[in-house]
């Protein structure tokens, strides 16, 4: 980030992630406090804090013995034995006496009382010349942050609770923090830390919230109560913009607002190429509250449902019930265009309150996705047959599986669905047996088997956000190598095509649900690749579809092969940008 002052106002300079135009006062949520808020409670909430805060001791308590059972089987019982140590943290009537007595005396939520009064407590301990004692001072630091994670399992962050609109300024926002912030209240937001392919980029963009992110340190520069502009579009945030600014900006709108209305004519028409091929153009979703935008947007389906998000922000897990209702109700409302419903890809930068999700040093290289299930096969098998049992209704479910690396993975989760189909089979529970089932194409040795791959499934989808990340080893969430993170690298172009030519080789579709099927730049170059489907950003649909239109395949198929012939990124993308400036540079302009 940099920052000018031309006479009175000051740029930060970050990267736009959210498309849109937000101005309003800021505030300003800095590191410490998104770690643990502390905010005030009247005397009526204490039994609701107490109750919070047994029901994470509960909670901790069951971790720390699964835990402890875990590591029993796996290295025997004399290492397990350190666990002991963190039970007798959360049954320390001392510790736990003082927090009640301190919640009614400072009325402030329990994580923050529990904070103070366990980092006192560990901090006399520590003192203490006593090698044993020092000892319990590190395990109560330990059992703390897991008690205040689970806290904060239950209990929405305070900065997302207040009821004045503002412009948010955090260093950091997680993907469940924006999935439920209040749209009336959070007119934009900004943050010190991100990238265009995190998942909090992705949910903005998915209820159009103006965002910008890897701003590095404008949580340091401003302060609350300021006055900014915020440009999502270019990834600006003016502070107190000037008269002209403001002028500049009101032009903006308005053009993007003609832009936008000339665009919905387009809602019943069907995205195909100018030479008559059909890509099928479907939306991505995080919650099912975004399916009227896939419907209005003109989608032909949804092409890929996280439903991770549901997941997010809870202590106890969605019982099967509950996931076969969503999932029923979203399949009813798109029908009768598809659904692909993606199996929990939880891990990495989504974690779920109530699974217990150990800190990892390399969290996207780590238990993540299909890993993840596999591990936890009774939670998958009851995701499994909720989505089964949503099949049969309207018949229009789909299912596919995330960061499949290989041929073993895949089939151990196909025989975990067999196993499911023959369990509601045994009850005579009814399901469609012919629902379509995919292989996400999302880390580059399954990219590089896909003709193995394509022999066992339906389709494939290529989640590009992934495979980008895995393929050049760019963190996809860092934005201080974000710039290394680039689409349009000879070496994924080759894994796109590959995975492309194996579908097809074997007679099954193949499309792409990463950020880069909703980039217009990118359009021509998978077009031309062959991909059947494109699924984007429900808010994309319209821009995309005119793209789509106004392309010929026969032509997009010349860029391609032009395109494997070039050496550098930046010689593709710029072969890119001039085929889609050509012919609809009004939409990326
Ligand atoms: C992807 O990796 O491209 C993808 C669509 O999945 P997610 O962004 O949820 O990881
Ligand atoms: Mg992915």
């Amino acid at each position: 980030m940099s920052s000018d002052h031309p006479q009175t106002e000051t740029r930060l300079y970050g990267v736009g992630v959210s498309p849109g135009i937000a101005r309003g006062t800021i505030l300003v949520v800095g590191e410490d406090h998104e770690e643990i808020a502390k905010y005030r409670i009247t005397p009526a909430e204490i039994p609701g804090e107490i109750g919070r805060f047994e029901s994470a001791l509960i909670q901790t308590r069951a971790q720390i013995l699964e835990m402890q059972q875990k590591i029993a089987e796996a290295i025997g019982a004399k290492d397990a034995g350190i666990f002991d140590a963190h039970l007798l943290v959360v049954e320390d009537r001392t510790l736990i006496d003082e927090v009640l007595r301190k919640l009614e005396a400072d009325l402030c939520n329990v994580e923050s009382v529990f904070q103070e009064v366990a980092a006192h407590y560990a901090d006399t301990l520590s003192k203490i010349d006593d090698p044993y004692l020092r000892e319990r001072a590190l395990d109560i630091q330990d059992v703390t942050r897991r008690v205040v994670r689970n806290l904060q399992g239950k209990a929405p962050k305070a900065f997302l609770g207040t009821t004045t609109p503002h412009i948010l300024v955090a260093h950091n926002i997680t993907p469940s923090d924006t999935a439920t912030m209040d749209r009336e209240q959070v007119l934009g937001f900004a943050t010190d830390l991100g990238s265009r392919t995190s998942h909090t980029a992705i949910m903005a963009r998915s209820l159009n919230i103006p965002a910008i992110v890897g701003l590095h340190d404008a949580t340091l520069k401003l302060e609350t109560g300021q006055e900014v502009l915020l440009d999502g579009y270019n990834g600006l945030l003016i502070l107190d913009p000037t008269p002209d600014t403001l002028w500049h900006y009101g032009e903006l709108k308005d053009r993007k607002q003609r832009v936008a209305a000339s665009l919905t004519e387009l809602r019943e028409t069907k995205s195909m190429t100018r030479d008559g091929r059909h890509v099928v153009l479907s939306a991505n979703i995080e919650l099912p509250s975004e399916v009227q935008a896939v419907i209005d947007n003109g989608a032909e389906g949804i092409g890929l449902y996280r439903t991770e998000f549901l997941y997010l922000n809870r202590v106890t897990l969605p019982s099967e019930d509950e996931q076969y209702e969503t999932y029923r109700t979203v399949a009813e409302q798109v029908a009768p265009h598809p659904l692909i419903i993606r199996t929990f890809d939880l891990g990495g930068d989504k974690v779920a309150g109530g699974t217990d999700v150990f800190d990892e040093q390399n969290p996207f290289m780590g238990m993540r996705a299909i890993r993840f299930c596999l591990e936890h096969v009774d939670m998958f098998k009851d995701q499994l047959r909720a989505i089964l049992r949503a099949s049969s209704p309207s018949g229009n479910v789909k299912i596919m599986f995330p960061m499949i690396s290989g041929a073993h993975e895949l089939r151990r989760a196909l025989s975990v669905l067999a196993e499911c189909k023959a369990e509601l089979r045994d009850k005579a529970v009814p399901f469609s047996d012919t629902c379509e089932i995919g292989a996400m194409i999302e880390i580059p040795s399954a990219a590089i088997c896909s003709e193995v791959l394509a022999r066992e499934v339906d389709f494939f989808s290529i989640g590009t956000n992934d495979l980008i990340q895995y393929a050049m080893a760019v963190d996809r969430v860092n934005e201080r190598i974000a710039h290394l993170y680039e689409p349009t690298h000879p070496a994924v172009l080759r894994l796109l095509k590959m995975v492309a030519d194996a579908a097809h080789k074997h007679e099954i579709w193949a499309g792409v649900c990463g950020e880069m099927a909703g980039d217009l730049v990118m359009v021509p170059l998978l077009l031309g690749l062959g991909m059947d489907e494109l699924s984007v950003s429900a808010s994309l649909v319209p821009r995309v579809k005119r793209a789509v239109q106004t392309l010929s395949y026969e032509e997009c198929q010349h860029l391609v092969e032009e395109a494997l012939q070039l050496e550098t990124p930046g010689e593709i993308l710029a072969l890119c940008g001039e085929v889609a400036h050509r012919h609809y540079g009004d939409l990326i302009g």
